[in-house]
């Protein structure tokens, strides 16, 4: 038995893909996001689970990323998406991969670094239109650059994009601004060179409204059974692919005032069996969640008490026990009867279930289940 796993349904990857390629406007392609070694779940199987469920594209987010993905599959365009530093883009253009950029130094950095390699760099050339992090905010500055891009022996126009920053927010008005402001730069672009790739969606844009698709979309935390707006994945018919598993270590009888773990901030109300985890804040089950979770074990919910170290947590059991040495203790995903979503431990440290399970740290194996 292993102390611990994320165990990861990579048939519910691809089923994902799938759903949410069925639903796409006409044309559009599926492009997965699976940066930050695919939201937790391993990112070279989720890349492979994406692609047979209907992904066409892959994106990642640094030039690491790109190196691990890239030569894995050579024959898939790959996008990264973040901003590269002069070493980084040789890294990611060895890996095959496409790149952003908004700026003309970069674009010249881009073209000397491909002529070097001997190869075309694909360029995405990103407005700003409203998320404020990377991208030009000037339309016709994107427009030149597409331009310049086209003109370059050394460059390929592959793509005119944005990121929408309310997307999840389905109250938001900033949503369609956003959109507002990126349809006439695409069309412009588009207009002049046909082939280019426009995209702004990412997962909450893509299930929200399917006038967000353009020719692709960028979808990250859906593929993975997440959903994007904190509520239950099976509303929007996606499935989620991982579960953290562990298992009751060992356990004792606790009399009343008997306390569990750092600082003693949790004492037995009464006489109760206590149940070691060995999971903890290294493992990514963040402290936040101390006197603050459920357990899953033996098909009913525990509280979790006392405070999260970093390799272990306590669980109170109850007055019965009925609990093994070796039980499965399950902190997210399903047992029996009862399942903990991603979005509910979220909740409970008032965060986003990309941050819960990006946060699994690589201490914990990730194993097809
Ligand atoms: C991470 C990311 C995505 C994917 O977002 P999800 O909400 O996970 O679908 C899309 N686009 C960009 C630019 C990103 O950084």
């Amino acid at each position: 038995m292993e102390r611990a796993v994320a165990r990861v349904e990579y048939d519910a990857i691809r089923a994902n893909c799938t759903k949410l390629s069925e639903g796409l406007s006409e044309g559009a392609e599926l492009c997965a996001v699976v940066k930050a070694d695919g939201y937790g779940h391993g990112d070279v199987d989720a890349a492979g689970a994406a692609l047979a469920g209907g992904a066409t594209r892959l994106a990642v987010a640094t030039a690491v990323e790109a190196d691990r993905i890239g030569h894995r599959f050579p024959h898939v365009p790959l996008l990264t998406m973040g901003a590269l530093t002069a070493a980084e883009v040789d890294i990611a253009l060895a890996a095959g991969s496409e790149l952003a950029l908004w700026r003309e130094p970069f674009r010249v950095v881009v073209a000397d670094r491909a002529r070097a390699l001997g190869r075309p760099a694909r360029v995405h050339v990103k407005l700003d239109t409203g998320m404020g992090r990377l991208g030009t905010p000037d339309p016709d500055e994107a427009l030149a650059l597409a331009r310049a891009c086209a003109a370059d022996p050394d460059l390929e126009l592959a793509g005119i994009w944005t990121h929408l920053a309310t997307a999840d927010d389905p109250d938001s008005e900033f949503f369609a601004q956003q959109l507002d402001r990126f349809e006439p730069v695409a069309a412009a672009v588009k207009a002049e060179f046909p082939e280019v790739v426009a995209h702004a969606a990412n997962s909450a844009a893509t299930l929200r409204d399917r006038r967000s698709h353009h020719d692709m979309v960028r979808c990250g935390v859906a593929i993975y059974g997440l959903d994007p707006f904190q509520s239950d994945p099976a509303e929007r018919g996606l499935a989620p692919a991982l579960s953290l598993r562990s298992h009751v270590a060992d356990l004792k009888r606790f009399e009343p005032g008997d306390t569990a773990g750092y600082g003693r901030r949790w004492a037995a109300p009464e006489e109760t069996w206590v149940g070691v985890v060995p999971l903890g804040y290294g493992d990514g089950v963040r402290r936040g969640l101390s006197d603050n979770a459920e357990v899953l074990v033996g098909g009913r919910r525990r509280p979790v008490v006392g405070t999260i170290s970093m390799d272990n947590l306590t669980v109170d059991l109850g007055p019965e026990g009925g609990v093994e040495p070796g039980d499965e203790a399950v902190l997210i995903g399903v047992q029996g009867e009862d399942r903990i979503l991603a979005e509910e431990v979220a909740a409970r440290l008032d965060t986003i279930n990309y941050e819960v399970t990006c946060g699994i740290s690589a201490r914990v194996p990730r194993r097809a289940a």
